[in-house]
């Protein structure tokens, strides 16, 4: 579903600058989540802590054409010379407008669900209850707010049957707004609890405001058990059919009679006086058992039939929760929640680092921030987080922000610390001596906790790797030079950057705005997030066991068998993702991984087709041999087979598909070849793979002398006896070995490093973390420098030697070799 500026223009009340025509698919609220810039509409939006226009350019350089604006930059025929901006006197009004309009096209149900708690949990389950019938789009996670309710209802398509979003309101007066968005056909309201109590004047005004998104609706269900809900829906101008559940009054359009068998819970319902029936599902608290009997009267509501929502019920799934757990130092395990700093969810987190296995022996410790919004006085909220606390084993303290600093005395720990802000206590003995520790971190997204858990992990002796930034740079000059203009980026940093170290090198890259990075596994593209790196990454080895990760860190997939794309879905949809873009390989010759271009096209663009939770970003393949000419006719087979497969994919959707299959020898061989985007690996760190030169020397392995000692000739050196001295020899120890990525066969005499400019042989067997070279005639001291690659000798002289790759040799220098980055 795309609208064309101009309708947009219309729709919106908007006055245009510029006059590009342009099909808008996608809004961005929000710079770090741009995927596919030609056809986004970008809003640039306001509040106290950031202003969405200082974002245009960036995003501009990124592609971004379109934006909806309060102020049209200066001089913007000129700055901006393909963009269009729609100047708007409030941009989020502007996009709660578009959304509205979006809504009015479709007559379909809608569900609205709103409550204090379990919206996200009741919209989840109505999914998994009614998904396998109906093409139901519901908000992703819980996308519920001024802001996440209308991104959640654009995604509304053609084909969908039913709409399923949440909308959550922490102040009087937001939930007109969201109704005119939603515009529910059947409300439901979960709960009234006491969340953001703050503001509301009562427990009553909540739930009159809350109400209100049922204004329009044809059907209304909630818990008539709530003494106050009960009066609040009778003193409200609701018009529609009132659909209230009840374990008390049989005389409720939903009857319900709960009752517990071990772990399981069996509901008995009586729906409208005449539908009987029983459904049991797998938990037993009562969150989840109220949060179940108001999805059932949805998808009662809805014509699931009794059978088929017992059967249902009974495979539900509960819905993800955010904690994860790292290795930290000094035998320390963390458990990082940054989910909601609720006491709710403190409670949870609690429970959950009480119940891991591995906390036997070792101390349990909270490090907790400063609460907000739960509308309680600093002394029973404090209280309360102290009895908790205590009651889940915490045995230390640490408390971060002013609040809990000034509460201190509430909490009834003994050993217990507290600072005002996460620098003090970094700086502080207490950080310095975690020992042997669980630790929970948990804290409001705005005290960045994140700062913490990153000194907190596992980090590494004197040998390094000293990389070169700049050089880096002039290897990405090198083969831009060679590249269309246009033409997109990849630059693969998988194997931690071919060794030199990912982060460092993806934020020299970010700089430069490449327009992708690539790592092989989830991991390296958590720690790129978690370093500040908020461009596009792509994960080219995709683990089934961490889809999650890649959701919750904005890292796209590359897609490349059935098995993989089902299982990709089927993630996405638990997690409620929706067109989460990923990348779609085809196998042309490689025979590693990849869809068979000849055989599997029609079946991809099926399955593809037949969803919405993920969509395809780019295509690509890649060549065996575009560094050696005597494979071009081979290559030429392949890219053949790929234009043709990547061509069927793209005729089968209407928004543009990337396609790409250049590597760096590619960029350079196979110009014509460069399509929209290439992907630059060896070059980048220096090699050029076409010839096996240096272009620009990123990276040195630079160690020192450790000790000297003369050896008489006919004495060996090291295990086994390899090496026997034909002559009085000066042998110096190093401190590297195999351990660090020191190949073993370069020992006795079969390689060499440089002291001094001199090359100097390995002698005997290289040890695990210790070698012996040869320095006779060399005139070296101990604590001298010694080159095992560089400038001087490039890393190619080693893997020659070693009858291998430059690859290898590069990506096998361990993480214990420190690295070390500068620019010259
Ligand atoms: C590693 C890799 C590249 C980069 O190849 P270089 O020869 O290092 O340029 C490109 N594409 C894919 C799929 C890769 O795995």
């Amino acid at each position: 579903m795309t609208y064309t500026i101009e309708k947009i223009t219309t729709l919106v009340g908007a006055r245009r600058f510029g006059h590009r025509d342009a099909n808008i698919a996608f809004l961005l609220t929000d710079s770090r989540s741009l995927c596919f810039p030609e056809e986004t509409l970008f809003f640039a939006l306001t509040s106290e802590r950031n202003d969405g226009h200082n974002y245009i350019a960036d995003l501009y350089r990124r592609g971004v054409r379109n934006f909806v604006v309060e102020q049209v930059p200066l001089s913007y025929e000129v700055n901006y010379p393909e963009a269009n901006f729609l100047r708007v006197a409030d941009t989020l009004k502007a996009l709660q407008r578009l959304a509205e309009r979006h809504r009015d096209e479709y007559d379909i149900p809608i569900v609205g669900i709103t409550g204090s708690n379990g919206k996200t949990v009741v919209k989840e389950w109505l999914y998994q209850l009614i998904s396998p019938d109906k093409i139901v789009i519901r908000s992703p996670r819980s996308y519920n707010s001024q802001i996440g309710v209308p991104l959640s209802v654009w995604l509304l398509k053609e084909d969908t049957q039913v709409g399923i979003f949440e909308a959550g309101i922490s102040r009087p007066g937001e939930m007109p707004a969201l109704q005119t968005i939603i515009q529910p056909t059947i409300g439901v309201l979960t709960n009234v609890g006491s969340a953001h109590q703050e503001n509301f004047a009562s427990k009553e005004a909540k739930c009159k405001e809350k109400l209100r998104l049922f204004y329009e609706s044809d059907v209304i269900v909630y818990c008539m058990d709530d003494d106050t809900i009960r009066r609040c829906v009778s003193e409200s101008t609701l018009k529609g059919e009132l659909l209230a559940w009840s374990s008390k009054d049989d005389k409720a359009p939903m009857y319900v009679h709960i009752h517990i068998e071990g772990l399981r819970t069996v509901v008995d319902y009586t729906f409208k006086n005449h539908l009987r029936g029983q459904y049991t599902i797998p938990f037993i608290d009562s969150a989840s058992i109220e949060n179940s009997v108001v999805a059932a009267t949805v998808a009662l509501q809805l014509d699931v039939t009794p059978d088929v929502l017992a059967e249902r019920m009974a495979r539900l799934e509960p819905v993800a929760m955010r904690l994860e757990v790292k290795e930290g130092q000094h035998g320390c395990t963390l458990i990082n929640d940054s989910y909601n700093s609720d006491i709710k969810s403190l409670d949870i987190a609690l429970d959950f680092m009480n119940r891991r296995p591995d906390h036997k022996g070792r101390r349990r410790t909270l490090i907790l921030s400063d609460i907000y919004q739960s509308g309680q006085s600093g002394e029973s909220l404090y209280g309360e987080v102290s009895k908790l606390a205590i009651e889940r084993g915490v045995e230390k303290f640490i408390g971060i922000g002013a609040d809990l600093f000034s509460h201190a005395d509430l909490i009834k720990i003994s050993e217990k610390f507290f600072f005002k802000t996460v620098e003090s206590f970094l700086q502080s003995e207490v950080f310095r001596s975690l020992r042997d520790e669980v630790i929970l971190i948990k804290g409001a997204r705005q005290f960045g906790f994140d700062r913490i858990t990153e000194n907190l992990v596992r980090k590494v002796h004197e040998t390094v790797l000293e990389v070169n930034l700049n050089a880096v740079v002039d290897n990405l000059n090198y083969y831009r030079d060679m590249m269309k203009p246009g033409t997109k980026l990849v630059c693969m940093i998988k194997a931690d950057a071919y060794g030199a170290g990912s982060v460092e090198i993806a934020k020299t890259l970010q700089d430069h705005q490449v327009d992708y990075l690539a790592v092989a596994v989830a991991d390296e593209g958590v720690t790129l997030r978690k370093n500040g790196i908020t461009g596009n990454i792509m994960i080219m080895n995709p683990e089934m066991s961490a889809f999650k990760t890649m959701f919750d860190y904005d890292l796209e997939p590359e897609v490349y068998s059935f098995r993989l794309l089902e299982a990709l879905v089927k993630a996405a949809e638990k997690e409620g993702v929706t067109d989460y873009p990923v990348h779609i390989k085809l196998d042309t010759g490689m025979h590693r991984l990849g869809f068979d271009p000849k055989h599997d096209m029609e079946e991809l663009i099926r399955r593809l087709k037949r969803q919405n939770a993920i969509i395809p970003r780019s295509v690509f393949s890649h060549f065996v041999g575009s560094d050696d000419d005597g494979f071009d006719a081979f290559s030429t087979r392949q890219f053949e087979l790929f234009d043709q497969g990547s061509r069927q994919l793209q005729q089968a959707f209407s928004h543009n598909i990337l396609r790409h299959i250049d590597n760096s020898a590619g960029i350079e061989h196979f110009p014509e070849r460069q399509l929209d985007m290439c992907r630059l690996g060896l070059g980048l760190y220096g090699i050029n793979p076409r010839n096996n030169q240096t272009i620009h020397t990123i990276s040195a392995l630079k160690t020192t002398i450790l000790q000297l000692r003369h050896v008489p000739a006919g004495d060996s050196i090291g295990y086994s006896r390899r090496t026997v001295l034909d002559k009085d020899s000066l042998i110096a120890a190093i401190p590297i070995g195999y351990a660090d990525g020191l190949n073993r066969r370069l020992g006795n005499r079969k390689g060499y490093c440089l002291v001094n400019g001199k090359q100097a042989q390995y002698v005997g067997n290289i040890c695990m973390d210790v070698c012996m070279i040869d320095v006779t005639g060399i005139d070296c001291k101990e604590g001298d420098m010694v080159e095992i690659f560089g400038p001087e000798l490039p890393v190619t002289v080693l893997s020659d030697l070693l009858e291998t790759i430059p690859y290898e040799v590069m990506t096998g220098i361990s993480n214990r070799v420190r690295r070390v980055y500068y620019q010259d």
